[in-house]
């Protein structure tokens, strides 16, 4: 079969030959522990299922604007003013399912072949990929582990060329837990103005952030980089969602006009009863999140100071997301090595850092359950000593 050549140079992620290991070890009967969530372990709290239920009841059931209900984009406004004192008019935001999605629209509008796009290591496995489908090449700046996975502004200056179309930023990032303070930003931003490039901002997990650190959203920073800033967020992680599919951009009027053009050409709207229990999910109450969010800092505490007592692993204490990036470059094994054989010899699935750009690191993500995470940590530390 002769595919496209945009789809034959898709890479196939290097994560789906460990999970589905994992899931075939399961089936025959092992006790595998996972490590390799990329959600919330949580249920989605009741008042958002209730929500949804209310909108079947009354037949919200049908095709809505292609781009999100009005009573959605203006709470999303609403929020990015409360939240990250962005000021946007509710046509300046589109609704789309997931934020995936959004990211995937944003690059297909913006983005084509002689164009680049700055991407910082360790970064998410679908930027890559995404820029690409767009025609534009990404140009990977690392953001190095001796600064906490923090890039330094220079690296990016010195990546910019000609071509260079947007940058995007994932603060707290996945998978590193990484937060980019103010002064960073505002440089990255000062950048961004001098070279008029947009910005791409991933702020998934802006609510799960810990020690007390705060989340900036660099569209805030000033007149100027809000006109080149596409802000992007969502329901999935903030509120145990991933299922429903809501996501959200906010930016200049002329690109989400764009996006909305491309969706209503694709998939349409999102779900209707999705779109109503994610208006329930940021008007609602937010309690469950701040449950969520304390047992996060348990696990992660608990998580981090065993590693760090293990033979040949270690890892820094992530400042937000659910996910410990642990270097693995004392064990002599590759990511990949790695993880195939802490599955098959020891039961215990992880995700490797090749997926996100870094060989030498594993990523460990701590939706699961104290219970799980105490099990697997034994598995880990009794594999590493044997090793
Ligand atoms: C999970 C995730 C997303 C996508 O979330 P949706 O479920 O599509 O809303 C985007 N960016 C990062 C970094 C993520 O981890």
């Amino acid at each position: 079969m002769k595919f496209s050549k945009k789809i034959s140079q898709l890479k196939p992620s290097p994560t789906l030959a460990i999970s589905a290991k994992a899931k075939e070890m399961r089936k025959s009967g092992l006790d595998v522990i996972g490590f390799g969530a990329g959600e919330p372990d949580f249920d989605t709290p009741l008042n958002i299922k209730e929500a949804a239920i209310e909108a079947i009841k009354k037949g919200f059931t049908k095709y809505t604007p292609a781009s999100g209900i009005g009573e959605l984009k203006n709470a999303v406004c609403e929020k990015l003013k409360k939240d990250n004192s962005l000021v946007h008019a509710p046509d300046e935001v589109a609704i789309s399912c997931g934020a995936k999605h959004a990211l995937f629209n944003i690059f297909q509008v913006l983005c084509q072949k002689g164009d680049e796009v700055i991407i910082i290591s360790p970064y998410w496995v679908s930027y890559t990929e995404m820029v690409r489908l767009s025609g534009a090449e990404p140009r990977i700046v690392e953001a190095k582990e001796a600064r906490g996975f923090v890039v330094a502004s220079e690296e990016i200056k010195k990546n910019i060329t000609k071509r260079t179309k947007a940058i995007i930023i994932n603060s707290p990032s996945n998978p590193t837990g990484a937060v980019f303070g103010k002064e960073l930003l505002e440089k990255i931003a000062r950048i961004a103005v001098s070279k008029k490039i947009f910005v791409v901002s991933d702020e998934i997990y802006e609510k799960l952030i810990y020690d007390g650190e705060e989340h900036i959203s660099i569209g805030s920073l000033n007149k100027e980089i809000s006109k080149l800033t596409l802000t992007v967020n969502g329901v999935s992680k903030t509120y145990s969602m991933t299922g429903w599919r809501i996501g959200y951009v906010a930016g200049p009027l002329d690109i989400i006009k764009k996006v909305g053009a491309l969706q209503s050409h694709s998939t349409s709207n999102p779900s209707s009863i999705s779109q109503m229990a994610a208006l329930e999910a940021l008007r609602g109450s937010q309690e469950a999140l701040f449950k969520m969010k304390e047992e996060f800092v348990a696990r992660r505490d608990y998580m981090v100071k065993r590693i760090n007592s293990f033979k040949n692993v270690s890892c820094a204490k992530p400042k937000g997301a659910f996910y410990l990036f642990c270097n693995i470059s004392g064990t002599g094994l590759n990511s990949v090595t790695f993880s195939t054989r802490l599955l098959e010899e020891a039961r215990v699935a992880c995700v490797p850092g090749i997926a996100f750009g870094s060989d030498r690191h594993v990523r460990l993500s701590f939706a699961t359950s104290m219970e799980n995470i105490k099990t697997g940590l034994d598995r880990v530390e009794a594999w590493l000593e044997k090793k």
